[in-house]
C-alpha cells in the first residue's frame, strides 16, 4: 500500500518527532483543533527573516526594508490567493481570527447597527464570534438571536434560520466548522436564504476550522468577511487576517489607529489609507505574516484538495473508532461523512480532565474544557468535554492509539468504581 499523507508528511514537523511523559515513541498531537504544528519550511522563514532581513515595513527606502515590505506584501499577495479574493486590498492582517471579527464589529458594527438592529448567530459559535457581538449589541442596545442545534442531524438547525431573518438583520455571523460539535455548515445554503429574507445583512464567516482543512473560496461562498487565524494552518501564532469585499472594507471606519494608516495627518485633522492600510495600525506582525505565508506555500504544495480528502477518511475512521469505547456520548453530527476530523465526547462517569490527563500519560494530547463554547455546552447540558482534533499530519495509527488508551482509561476507572462498591458492601 502506498503511504498515507500523514505517514509522508509528519517527518516535515520536528515537533512530532518528540516524546513527552515517560513514553518511548514520539507524542501523538492530537489538538490541531487548538493549534497546529509548524512545519520545517515554516520554521527556517522564520529564522531566515530575522537572520537577513529583519527591517520595518513600508517606510525606509534602504534595501532590508524594501525587502521586508515585499516579502511581507507577498504574504498578502498568498493569503488573497489561497482565499479567492478578488483583490489583495481585500486582505487586512490582524494578530488571529479574534482580532479579525472585533475589527468587524467594532469598525463595520458601530458605523452600520443602530437601536434595535438584530444579529443573528447560531449557539455553536467560539466566543470569538460571540462575545464581540454580545459587546456591541449592549452597547448600541441591539438584538441577538441565536440559531439552535438540529437534533435529528446533530449539526446546526438551518431551517431555524429563516424565521429570524428580516429588514433589521444587519449581521449573520456563523462558522464554517465547528470545533466542538465537527458539523461542516452549508454556507452557500445559508447564504443563499439570509440574502432573500435579510438584504441589509453582512455575513460574517467564521473559517478558523475551515480553512487550513479544505478549499475556501471566498467568491463561490458568496460571504461579505471571512475571519481566520494563522496558527491553525501551520503558520505561526499572532497572526490571521480579515477578508472583506474591497467596497466594504473601504467604507468601514478605522478601527486601531496611529502610524501607517494614515494617508495626511496634521494638527488639526487626519485622512487615512484605503483599506488594507487604514486598518494595519502601528508595526504589523512582520515575520509572522511571512511565516503564513511560508505555511501557505507548504500547504499548496501538498493540496488543499489532498489534505480535504485525506482528512474525510481520518474524520470518518475518528467517529467510527471512537464509538467503540464504553461510555462515551460523542457529540455534533451523526453521520459522520458530513463532519470534520475532530470529535469532542465525554464519558458518563469520567471528568474529560482525567481522560485528558491519562492520555497524556500514554503520550497523546487531546483537550478537555469548554473550547471556548460555553453557550454551546449549556445547550448540550454539559459542562465541559474532551476532544481530540486531527490535522493531515496524523494517521489512523494515531487514532488507534487514542482508542486503545481511552479503553485502558476507562477499564482503569470501572477498576476503581468496582473496588468502591465492593468495599462499601464490606460495611
Ligand atoms: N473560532 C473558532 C471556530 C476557533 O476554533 C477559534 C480558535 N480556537 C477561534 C475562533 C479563535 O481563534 P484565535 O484564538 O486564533 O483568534
Amino acid at each position: 500500500a502506498t503511504a498515507s499523507l500523514g505517514e509522508r508528511t509528519r517527518g516535515d514537523f520536528p515537533i512530532l518527532q518528540r516524546t513527552v511523559t515517560d513514553q518511548e515513541t514520539p507524542v501523538i498531537y492530537l489538538d490541531s483543533g487548538a493549534t497546529s504544528q509548524k512545519p520545517q519550511e515554516v520554521l527556517d522563514v522564520l529564522q531566515s527573516y530575522y537572520e537577513r532581513t529583519n527591517s520595518n515595513v513600508h517606510r525606509g527606502a534602504h534595501t532590508l526594508s524594501r525587502e521586508a515590505t515585499s516579502a511581507y506584501e507577498a504574504a498578502r499577495d498568498k493569503v488573497a490567493h489561497f482565499v479567492h479574493a478578488f483583490s489583495r486590498n481585500e486582505i487586512v492582517f490582524t494578530s488571529g481570527a479574534t482580532e479579525a471579527i472585533n475589527l468587524v464589529a467594532q469598525s463595520y458594527g458601530r458605523a452600520n447597527l443602530v437601536a434595535g438592529d438584530e444579529i443573528v448567530l447560531t449557539v455553536a459559535e467560539h466566543h470569538a464570534n460571540f462575545v464581540p457581538w454580545q459587546l456591541l449589541a449592549q452597547e448600541k442596545n441591539l438584538k441577538l438571536k441565536f440559531v439552535h442545534l438540529d437534533p435529528a442531524t446533530g449539526g446546526i438547525d438551518v431551517n431555524e434560520l429563516e424565521g429570524y431573518l428580516n429588514e433589521k438583520t444587519k449581521i449573520v455571523a456563523f462558522q464554517h466548522v465547528s470545533n466542538v460539535l465537527a458539523c461542516i455548515n452549508p454556507v452557500k445554503e445559508i447564504v443563499q436564504k439570509v440574502r432573500s429574507h435579510a438584504p441589509n445583512a453582512a455575513i460574517v464567516l467564521d473559517a478558523c476550522q475551515s480553512l487550513p482543512h479544505m478549499v475556501v473560496d471566498v467568491q463561490d461562498l458568496g460571504v461579505d468577511f471571512l475571519a481566520a487565524s494563522g496558527h491553525k494552518m501551520c503558520g505561526p501564532t499572532g497572526i490571521g487576517f480579515l477578508w472583506g469585499k474591497e467596497q466594504l472594507l473601504n467604507e468601514m471606519p478605522p478601527w486601531k489607529s496611529g502610524g501607517e494608516m494614515i494617508d495626511q495627518v496634521t494638527l488639526e485633522s487626519v485622512t487615512f489609507q484605503a483599506a488594507p492600510g487604514r486598518f494595519e495600525a502601528g508595526t504589523p506582525a512582520i515575520a509572522q505574516a511571512i511565516g503564513l505565508g511560508a505555511a501557505i506555500d507548504y500547504l499548496q504544495k501538498i493540496g488543499m484538495k489532498n489534505i480535504e480528502l485525506y482528512e474525510h477518511e481520518l474524520a470518518e475512521y475518528l467517529y467510527e473508532q471512537l464509538q467503540t469505547v464504553p461510555g462515551l456520548t460523542l457529540l455534533g453530527p451523526t453521520d459522520p461523512k458530513k463532519r470534520a476530523a475532530l470529535c469532542a465526547f465525554y464519558h458518563e462517569s469520567i471528568h474529560p480532565s482525567d481522560l485528558s490527563t491519562f492520555l497524556d500519560m500514554d503520550g497523546i494530547a487531546v483537550r478537555a474544557g469548554h473550547h471556548c463554547c460555553q453557550p454551546l455546552h449549556a445547550e448540550l447540558g454539559i459542562p465541559h468535554s474532551a476532544r481530540a482534533s486531527c490535522y493531515f499530519y496524523n494517521t489512523k495509527e494515531d487514532i488507534d492509539a487514542l482508542i486503545a488508551s481511552l479503553k485502558r482509561t476507562v477499564d482503569f476507572f470501572a477498576g476503581l468504581n468496582n473496588a468502591a462498591d465492593e468495599a462499601d458492601d464490606d460495611f
